[in-house]
């Protein structure tokens, strides 16, 4: 019963509510263990699921792995090998850093990690609605998996999930990288890993990847005031989408919420594009880590960036020139209704939940 003292919470009941901030829907926890492996160096990473992740999310990857010391640690909160002091936040070099997702994970399912890495024998640990297990041993090969099972059913209602998971971003932020993502047995995404960025725009982006061109900064720009670059692919002004969902944004590898770049991506269209429509775009922006705060955004969406200003207005510019210095196709080459039909693979949510 409730009563006006303030008490302590205990561990377990902190742990829940610090769950929910980190994975509140299947495609987060997708997220977090696709960084995980892309942390952990692997050039290949498998993901499987079953009933949009609710059942089961399985990923492997052929990464450092998990020393069989540290496999009961890697489940704690705040347990992590990215960070150990508070200034090494100001220059975050990888994609995870709190140490809170696998113990997040572990929280609001049945959470099994198994790791092997090179030399050693493979170990896995299992735990279950906050609950950790014993280290037992197991076969398997160097690399890590980790097997999510009936996630969030000891949950009250939790958000179905609205879009697939995260993995294209990922796939364009690593292009070294092979990925294959099951769902419910069909694959959904198989690239494999490239050293040529523009196979993975292809292979992420299909057809309409022969449409996008070379953001090409103006030249004047190199002497700019700033240390920040970028590079990427924009969509010819007859591609758009009725919404920013085929914009990617990449934050020295980290892809980003795209929200807070649209206004200077459209802006660089100029009058271009349709009132109401964007174009398709995987935008990279390179930097010191010293100018970037990632750690502002529970689930790391959102990132706040010292010189924003100048930052956005550079794209601005870039995609302004971009456009300029690329001739335009006549009307009749690309009729605006065709572009529905555009990128099979992600026009519809493939995770979709009922
Ligand atoms: P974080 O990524 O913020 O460190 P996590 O809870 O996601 O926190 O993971 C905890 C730790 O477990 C990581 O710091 C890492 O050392 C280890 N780990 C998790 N997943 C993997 C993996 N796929 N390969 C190797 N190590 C991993
Ligand atoms: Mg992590």
């Amino acid at each position: 019963m409730a009563s006006d003292r303030i008490t302590q919470l205990d561990e377990k009941t902190i742990g829940h509510i610090a769950a929910g901030e980190v994975v509140e829907r299947p495609a987060q926890v997708v997220k977090e263990l696709v960084e995980n492996s892309l942390d952990a160096k692997s050039s290949h990473v498998e993901i499987e699921i079953e009933r949009g992740g609710f059942d089961l999310i399985m990923i492997s990857d052929n990464g450092t792995g998990i020393d069989q010391a540290d496999l009961p640690l890697a489940l704690d909160r705040h347990a992590t090998s990215k960070l150990s002091k508070a200034s090494d936040l100001a220059s975050i070099g990888t994609l995870g850093f709190r140490g809170e997702a696998l113990a997040s994970i572990g929280m609001v399912s049945e959470l099994t990690v198994s790791s092997r890495p090179t030399g050693a024998e493979g170990r896995s640990i299992v735990m279950k609605d906050g609950d950790k297990g014993k280290i037992e041993p197991c076969g398997m090969a160097e690399g890590t998996r980790i097997e999510v099972k009936n996630l969030f059913s000891n949950q009250p209602a939790r958000l179905a999930f609205q879009r697939r998971p995260a993995t294209d971003a990922h796939a364009l932020s690593h292009h070294r990288v092979g990925f294959r993502l099951k769902s419910d047995g069909k694959i959904i995404l198989d690239v494999p890993a490239t050293k040529d960025m523009e196979d993975r725009l292809y292979d992420v982006l299909g057809q309409q990847a022969g449409k996008m061109i070379d953001l090409n900064p103006p030249p004047s720009d190199a002497q700019a005031p700033g240390d920040e670059t970028w590079t990427g692919w924009i969509s010819t002004p007859d591609i758009t989408r009725g919404k920013g969902d085929d914009i990617h944004v990449l934050i020295n590898g980290r892809p980003v919420a795209a929200q807070p770049f649209l206004q200077a991506i459209r802006r660089g269209y100029r009058t271009r594009l349709m009132q109401g429509r964007h174009p398709v775009a995987v935008l990279k922006l390179e930097l010191p880590a010293t100018e970037v705060d990632v750690n502002v955004h529970p689930t790391k969406r959102e990132v706040r960036l010292r010189n924003s200003w100048r930052v956005l207005e550079r794209l601005e510019r870039a995609i302004a020139h971009t456009l300029e210095s690329t001739p335009t196709e006549p009307e009749s080459s690309g009729p605006i209704t065709g572009i529905t039909s555009l990128a099979p693979a992600s026009a519809e949510p493939v995770l979709k939940f009922h």
